[in-house]
């Protein structure tokens, strides 16, 4: 690896072979570094189901992966160009909006996931698989592997997901995921069960997008590949104490008899599909308050994605998001050089907070837009589409490389004062903060 004045080789560890972990992975090693990723799993499985790709994601994994990367992505999600949002007793369009004002490419996770890591080998970054992670010393840093063998590093970056260890290191304690107060069922299943149904066939001979809105109630259906593969996800409000026991997993099989009791009086034609559906995910749907800090006191373990600013389904930019906080780490990491990476972490996380607070914040709004839209037209108040539609499409302009580029000085002069004092801002005031030693 070629040395620079900002950048004496220095050697980045990421925890996760996610997707944001492969993204984190593409963007440092486009500014420069030395990059290994460890992934606790032997192997990945097509896991999850519909996951939405924003703009704002592809235009930097276009700069990192080249134009092939960017066209084989916006092949894998959804072609169609218009969403329906629908009344969920007959399925009557409310409002229509391009999809790119939605999810952007909606697509199956593990098609996008797979990219991702052929990019990442691509590179020629390594990697390493059947690793995990389960110590750390942060002052060094390293970290320490299944196997007792220790990894020492510049910097680590904990892309491990909603359940994350290096995030109990980072806040110097256990966090618990707590009920959003709402939970889904989502299925993902090839649409050969439900071409013999005539009710169907609206939905599954081509690419479509359709939203049905219900009191306290949604259901997102996704056809992909002309109808070859079928999605739908139902979200409600959760009323029983049993359900806000929160299971914080992907892999939670439903019970398609429970699904059957949330879609009384839904439009027949969803109902038709949902009823041939073979199995389905029961996910309590996982939250977290904002963290007081993405970094641990030895500034030198960051967290990334999930780990730090996990979303709501309705906000349609995990995914997105973990791809920029990507981009703002590695360029504050090549600005900052490696003889001061507190000052790069402390600034990327003050650069990432509020957008990452915007983006999901959209989504709890989004949810509950819907969710009460119904009421005022059984109050007899016609629907103004405007009300319902999605608000994503200001988030796909930005530029997360750009705008770090821009704002660098002033965010880090304000770092680097706090790093003088000792005196480091907390990203967010929680009732947790003050229980950390
Ligand atoms: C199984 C699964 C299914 C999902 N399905 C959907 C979906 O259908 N739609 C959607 O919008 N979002 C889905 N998501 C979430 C979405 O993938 C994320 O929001 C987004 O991709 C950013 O994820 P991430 O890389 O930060 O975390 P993750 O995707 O959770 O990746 C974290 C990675 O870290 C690895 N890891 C964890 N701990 C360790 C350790 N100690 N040592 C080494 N490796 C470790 C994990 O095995 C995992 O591969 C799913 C996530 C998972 C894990």
């Amino acid at each position: 690896m070629e040395s620079t004045a900002n950048n004496p080789h220095m050697k980045v560890v990421v925890i996760g072979a996610g997707l944001g972990g492969c993204a984190c992975a593409l963007a440092l090693k486009n500014q420069g570094f030395e990059v290994v990723v460890y992934e606790k799993l032997r192997q990945f499985k097509r896991l999850g189901d519909s996951l939405g790709l924003g703009e704002n994601a592809l235009k930097l994994l276009r700069r990192w992966g080249g134009q092939q990367l960017y066209d084989t992505l916006t092949k894998i999600g959804n072609q169609a160009e218009l969403m329906q949002i629908r009344r969920w007793q007959d399925g009557k369009i409310l409002a229509q909006q391009p999809l790119m004002d939605m999810a952007g490419y909606i697509g199956h996770r593990g098609d996008y996931h797979e990219v991702f890591l052929q990019a990442v080998r691509d590179a020629g970054i390594e990697i390493l698989m059947n690793h995990e992670i389960v110590a750390f010393d942060e002052d060094e840093p390293s970290v320490t592997l299944a196997d007792g063998q220790e990894v020492t590093a510049d910097v680590v970056i904990g892309a491990d997901g909603i359940k994350s260890r290096a995030r109990e290191l980072v806040l110097g304690f256990k966090d618990h995921p707590r009920s959003s107060g709402y939970s889904c069922f989502r299925a993902y299943f090839p649409g050969s069960h439900l071409k013999e149904d005539p009710l169907c066939k609206d939905l599954t001979d081509h690419n479509c997008v359709n939203i049905w809105i219900g009191d306290d109630t949604h259901v997102v259906q996704n056809t992909l590949r002309g109808g070859e593969e079928f999605n739908w996800i139902l979200t409600r409000k959760i009323s029983h104490e049993k359900d806000l026991e929160i299971t914080e997993s992907w892999f939670q099989e439903g019970d398609m008899n429970e699904v059957f009791k949330c879609i009384g009086g839904l439009d027949e034609r969803i109902v038709a599909a949902i009823k041939k559906t073979p199995n389905c995910l029961d996910w309590k749907i996982c939250y977290r308050d904002p963290l007081p800090t993405w970094v641990s006191k030895s500034h030198k373990v960051v967290l990334l994605g999930d780990s730090c600013h996990p979303h709501l389904p309705t906000s349609a930019q995990g995914a997105s998001q973990a791809a920029e906080s990507s981009a703002v780490l590695a360029i504050c990491l090549k600005l900052a050089g490696r003889d001061n990476v507190a000052l790069a972490t402390r600034t990327y996380e003050k650069l990432r907070f509020a957008r990452t607070r915007q983006s999901q914040t959209n989504g709890e709004d989004l949810r509950d837009r819907w969710h009460s839209a119904l009421k005022s037209v059984n109050e007899g108040i016609e629907i103004d589409p405007e009300s319902i539609k999605m608000r994503n499409r200001p988030l796909y302009a930005f530029d997360a490389e750009a705008d770090t580029m821009q704002r660098w000085n002033t965010v880090s002069s304000q770092v680097a004062e706090e790093l003088k004092t000792g005196n480091i801002s907390p990203l967010f005031e929680t009732r947790a903060t003050a229980t950390v030693a």
